[in-house]
């Protein structure tokens, strides 16, 4: 009899790999033995085993979620918040980036977010911060050069299949396009980036770093209505955020230079978080 019902339960387990397989869960095929053993050698209840299991599966499941949309994110790796040293940035309110961090409703009323700034301040930085804290909380960010990006749109427009491109991006959450003001001047030829912009508007966030002001971004756009017109779109609902700071990197190897700008903020008059307010 024992000898009967044995050979029933290995015939069973032998099924069940392929089984788990089938069902794609791998985290249960893995664990499934130990823990029933542990099961039998315990006599939990069959609810407790098969919640243990399914448990399992699912915390795997949101593990490998995470890891595929950050690689997808293409965010430099170790630029996260908790590597951002915000006292060296007087104008950025810790605060403000945190609560931004957390997604308040920016998100999701596709507000903007702008970071000004010489090189080396730490803009590329801070953005992908808050993009890492959005991965983090299953949001779903890319992280762009911004002349990759209008390079690809426009290969995109010339083979009639921009609507498609621009439609892939829409399932961004938030782009980040890095160094706005380093689009060249033959990509700006083009409408492409005016296009993303404007599609984007009031539905979608985006994110931007850029060395020169809005002054001089007529480079960037083919002219300056169109330019006019950017601007206009990316700031109507926007948190911009000044840093006109010493170069982080200089400020590291010059240790006195650092301790002077501690003590005296460099912008006085220029505060952080010129919230630009709805229209
Ligand atoms: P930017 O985009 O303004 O040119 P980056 O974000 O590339 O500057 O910063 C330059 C380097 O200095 C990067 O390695 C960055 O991680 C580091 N860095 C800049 N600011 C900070 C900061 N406040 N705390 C920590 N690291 C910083
Ligand atoms: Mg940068």
């Amino acid at each position: 009899m024992k000898r009967a019902a044995a050979t029933i339960a290995a015939a069973e387990a032998a099924r069940l790999p392929i089984m788990l397989s089938e069902l794609r869960l791998p985290t249960i095929k893995r664990l499934w033995v130990d823990l029933a053993e542990q099961s039998n050698r315990e006599g939990w209840p069959a609810e407790r085993f098969l919640g243990a299991l399914l448990t399992h599966e699912m915390a795997e499941r949101e593990t490998r979620r995470l890891a595929r949309t950050r690689a997808e994110s293409q965010l430099p790796p170790g630029k996260g918040l908790s590597e951002f040293d915000f006292a060296a940035v007087a104008s950025v309110s810790k605060a403000r980036i945190m609560a931004l961090a957390e997604a308040d409703s920016w998100i999701a009323q596709g507000h903007n977010l702008l970071a000004f700034g010489p090189p080396g301040v730490g803009k590329t930085h801070l953005l992908a911060g808050v993009g890492h804290a959005l991965v983090d909380r299953g949001y779903k960010v890319l992280f762009t050069r911004t002349s990759d990006l209008v390079q690809r749109l426009q290969a995109a427009r010339r083979d009639l299949r921009l609507p498609a491109e621009l439609a892939k991006l829409d399932r961004f959450d938030l782009l980040i396009l890095d160094d706005l003001s380093y689009v060249r001047r033959d990509q700006a030829e083009t409408s492409v980036l005016f296009e993303l912009i404007a599609e984007r508007y009031e539905r979608k966030s985006i994110a931007i770093t850029a060395n020169a002001p809005f002054s001089a971004w007529d480079e960037v756009f083919p002219d300056k209505a169109m330019t006019l017109a950017a601007v206009d779109r990316l700031v109507h609902h926007a948190t911009i955020l000044e840093m006109n700071v010493d170069s982080y990197r200089r400020r590291a190897a010059l240790p006195a230079i650092r301790q002077r700008s501690a003590t005296q903020p460099s912008t006085p008059d220029r505060t952080a978080q010129d919230s630009v307010a709805s229209k």
